[in-house]
């Protein structure tokens, strides 16, 4: 069709100029109506100004081009036609309604102007074709405040100061009059109330903003389109457009229409309704609608909207009636159209209608919001009725949707009614819920008891993890998102919010944690949503659902899993971790942080291990470590059943083990059997300003190789003893913080050494890989140097983004949410990858990489491996898997289905 020149399409009586399919041009709500038009379903006449009008509009400083206005009129005459009414006639007239409507829904951020055309000259006419001079009024005192707030307010560029708005000042007026009548809502006032309140209506819009509101049609028709076309620039618009990233050249249509009215009587109706239940997915009819009611009265909350029908009843509206039962005849024909709708746009559809006078009317339908297990639901279901493709359903599946499934969620109404005392970043995801406690030994006491509590802490450290595990949620006023606790805390599938800058102080001695003022204390509820990132107080209901529980999960999974290339492993460290992440779908270990096996009261033996002043004393320590970290990787190499497995070599710096508080040191010194003086002396010397840029990684097996060998040892009679008992095993073992290639040549000597040894001791045979890490910018740009010794690469991207951006990783969380919120950054770059800066070096590690070794295994780590954008750009670039926390498992899945769908989708385009 040719769209060049043309800004306005007509719809109406089973014909439309426009389609769905033109979505951009005439923005969803008109592409819709006029597809709704051809389907054959009353929606009332009407016609869209496109958006490229919109654009034009403010190319031309705000005029319109040329020929768009004699479009328009000719469009308002085939509505006259249709209807039998005239615009501003005094006889017959006309009353139409101007609302926005872009590419994207931009729920409440743009304007509408309702009931234009009501004059002096037609209102006596409206009063005696209704006979409901009460209805008029009503009315008209709507169109003059929407009018004077819409067009000669907000499109003036007049800012008040909140509360004194135009609008404000006209619902003050009202409220005046039923304080003074004693009446209790709206609906008691008469038509008298609402005529003098008109009139005082146009008198303070005439004071208040110096001009009268305007008695001529065609002047409120064309103010309010202008109006329309402003607000999209209007403060709301551009602030919901920057949080959802779109873009500000799209620009909104404008669709005027004729008005419908579902407030004239007991013969009138209103509601919104889905085609399917967008709570639970189910292929019902479900809905809300009010008797003798306009659109704004079901959604402002003033009155209880009615149930539809009985399968939509909820607690509230169960003794309020039905349209079901109430009007049969319409609901018949409701259902109908929903069914038509439901089957032609192959998608749960979010639907308006108004019945004037016992005459249906369609207003709106677009794609229904829904949640997670709802939208897996729909999209199997329909699969299985021959509505979409397996291909379609995984693309219509979000992966944040299916994370929904694996953890409990706080409930989303409580969540709206709550009390929100903070904001942080989203670390562990899911929902929380309990008491506070301050310290990892009272979480731990409590939650052993079955208790719910959540660990609130500045930030946390190993010392710590004996609360974490039982605490219901962990709470921190510092850190990032790699930070030890977001990392502890995702890899158990915990309910976790990191860095809230709201949390003013913790006072231990007091146990308080302050929330910018508001003084919580230990043993107060509080509720967590980790998906979002928010903290609320009071305890909220949790909802859980599981996806073992879920049929439609699990054969919409296999379905992606069909779709996607890049393999997914889990970052598990240990037997119990990695059943999880099988059971999750991981093919593979990508990552164990062996210092995660030191917790508990394993972190005695390393710190007997720190202590120790010579090779001797190191050695003794650590050959009480090497028996545990066997017993651990054998547990893994046997839950994994010959999947490969990366086991990463000791990488934290050491003085993470040892306590700094007095009293911990203390307990140290006393079990070790040394001074107290000593533990503090050694905590001294660990000491580092930046220690994430210190003594760890690689360069502390270079400089206590007796720690490597160890490690190796401990892995590879794992290996030997899985071999005697014929389980499969397929170890990869990985050295992280390699920097230069002899760093690398070092470590990968003593394994080899020790592999050989543990093979003649053991008089087995087995093959195992040695790679390492790409996490120091410098290895990305020597990876062809690294590849000729490495078997493999894994992309450490949490410090390869501390180090490319040279923002600490734990420490970010002071300024990043705010570079983030004022558009320095345009996203967390420890959340989701920068492409530009840490991708291109990813890129070239890849490349260089790939250049010495061709079938070079290259995977990815760091945190952003679950992480929907990033496992995107890993399948760009050409990884072979991406390895994420096993509750991120199934989200890393389908986003890997997404990559290649989306590349599909390029493909295809270009191809035409
Ligand atoms: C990384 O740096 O991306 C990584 C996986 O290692 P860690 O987070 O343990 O430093
Ligand atoms: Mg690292």
């Amino acid at each position: 069709m040719k769209t060049k020149g043309k800004y306005v399409y007509f719809f109406g009586a089973g014909k439309a100029d426009g389609n769905a399919k033109l979505k951009n041009l005439l923005g969803g709500k008109g592409a819709n109506m006029a597809e709704m038009v051809k389907l054959g379903l009353p929606v009332p006449p009407g016609y869209t100004l496109t958006t490229e009008a919109c654009i034009e509009f403010y190319a031309r400083k705000r005029k319109y081009p040329p020929g768009l206005k004699k479009e328009a009129t000719a469009c308002l005459a085939r509505v006259e036609k249709l209807m039998g009414q005239k615009f501003g006639d005094a006889k017959n007239p006309l009353l139409l309604s101007v609302r926005s409507g872009a590419r994207a829904s931009m729920p409440g951020m743009m304007e509408t102007v309702l009931n234009i055309g009501m004059t002096s000259k037609t209102i006596p006419t409206l009063i005696k074709k209704t006979g409901n001079p009460r209805f008029v009024y009503d009315a008209y005192r709507r169109l003059i405040a929407m009018y004077s707030d819409v067009v000669m307010e907000k499109a003036a560029g007049i800012e008040p100061k909140e509360g004194e708005g135009i609008r404000a000042q006209l619902e003050g007026l009202i409220h005046k009059v039923k304080k003074k009548k004693g009446y209790e809502t709206d609906l008691d006032l008469t038509a008298q109330d609402w005529k003098s309140l008109t009139v005082q209506f146009k008198k303070t819009v005439k004071k208040v903003l110096g001009k009268s509101f305007p008695d001529d049609p065609m002047k409120q028709l064309w103010g309010s389109i202008d109006a329309v076309f402003l607000s999209w620039f209007g403060k709301r618009a551009v602030a919901y457009r920057r949080i959802e990233g779109l873009p500000d050249d799209w620009g909104t249509a404008v669709n005027v229409q004729t008005m419908v009215f579902g407030n004239m009587g007991d013969d009138c109706a209103t509601g919104v309704a889905f085609t399917r239940n967008p709570a639970t997915g189910e292929n019902n009819f479900y809905g809300e609608w009010l008797i003798n009611a306009q659109g704004e009265d079901v959604v402002a909350g003033l009155r209880t909207p009615f149930a539809i029908n009985e399968v939509s009843k909820v607690v509230t509206n169960r003794h309020l009636p039905t349209l079901e039962k109430d009007m049969p005849k319409l609901y018949k024909q409701l259902d109908g159209f929903r069914r038509k709708l439901d089957t032609h746009y192959t998608d749960m559809q979010d639907i308006e209608f108004t019945i004037q006078h016992d005459v249906l009317y369609m207003l709106q339908t677009r794609v229904g919001k829904r949640n997670g297990p709802a939208a897996i639901k729909m999209a199997v279901d329909m699969v299985k009725e021959g509505l979409i493709s397996k291909q379609t359903a995984v693309a219509r599946v979000r992966p944040d949707q299916v994370d929904e499934l694996l953890h409990p969620m706080l409930d989303i109404k409580a969540e709206k009614l709550a009390k929100k005392l903070g904001v942080g970043l989203p670390a562990g995801p899911g929902g929380g819920v309990g008491q506070i406690v301050l310290t990892a030994d009272m979480a731990e006491e409590l939650g052993g008891k079955g208790e719910k509590v959540i660990l609130v802490r500045e930030e946390t450290s190993p010392e710590d993890v004996h609360g974490m595990k039982p605490a219901q949620a962990i709470l921190t006023s510092k850190g990032g998102m790699t930070s030890h606790a977001a990392l502890v805390a995702r890899g158990w599938g915990k309910c976790c919010v990191v860095g809230c800058g709201d949390i003013s102080s913790i006072d231990m001695k007091k146990k308080t944690v302050n929330f910018k003022g508001q003084v919580l204390k230990q043993g107060d509820w509080i509720s967590i949503n980790g998906t979002k990132g928010l903290v609320y107080k009071g305890k909220l209901p949790l909802i859980v659902t599981g996806p073992e529980k879920n049929p439609s999960y699990k054969k919409l999974m296999p379905w992606a899993d069909e779709i996607r290339r890049l393999k997914v492993r889990a970052n598990a460290d240990t037997p119990e971790d990695a059943k999880v992440a099988i059971a999750l779908g991981a093919e593979g270990i990508g990552l164990t942080r062996t210092e995660h096996m030191f917790f508990g009261d394993r972190i005695w033996a390393i710190r007997e291990m720190i202590m120790a002043d010579d090779i001797k004393g190191r050695e003794k320590a650590l050959a009480k470590l090497l028996p545990m970290q066997r017993k651990d990787f054998y547990g893994i190499f046997k839950a994994m059943k010959g999947r490969p497995v990366t086991i990463r070599l000791l990488d934290p710096p050491l003085h993470e083990f040892i306590p700094h508080e007095k009293a911990t040191q203390k307990e140290m010194a006393t079990r070790l059997g040394v001074t107290v003086k000593a533990v503090a002396a050694k905590a001294d010397f660990l000491f580092e300003f930046n220690p994430m840029l210190g003594h760890r990684g690689c360069r502390l097996g270079t400089t206590y190789p007796e720690i490597t060998a160890m490690q190796a040892r401990a892995i590879f009679e794992a290996v030997a003893k899985c071999r005697k008992q014929k389980i499969k095993v397929s170890p990869e073992i990985m050295v992280p913080l390699v920097g230069a290639v002899p760093e690398f040549e070092n470590q990968k000597e003593i394994i080899d050494r020790v592999a050989d040894e543990v093979m003649k001791k053991k008089k087995v045979k087995f093959k195992y890989m040695v790679g390492t890490m790409i996490e120091v910018p410098r290895a990305a740009l020597v990876a062809d140097k690294i590849a000729q010794k490495a078997e493999f690469f894994s992309f450490g991207t949490n410090d390869m983004t501390q180090m490319t951006f040279g923002y600490s990783r734990d420490d970010a969380g002071t300024f990043l949410p705010e570079y983030v919120q004022r558009g320095i950054l345009a996203d967390d770059p420890f959340q989701t990858i920068d492409q530009d800066g840490v991708g291109e070096l990813m890129e070239l590690g890849v490349k260089r990489g790939r250049a010495t070794r061709k079938d070079l295994k290259i995977g990815i780590c760091g945190e952003h491996g679950g992480e929907p954008a990033s496992v995107t750009f890993c399948h760009d670039l050409g990884l072979d898997y991406v390895s994420c926390s096993p509750f991120r498992v199934p989200i890393a899945r389908l986003a890997a289905a997404h990559a290649v769908l989306a590349e599909k989708g390029k493909k295809r385009k270009k191809k035409k």
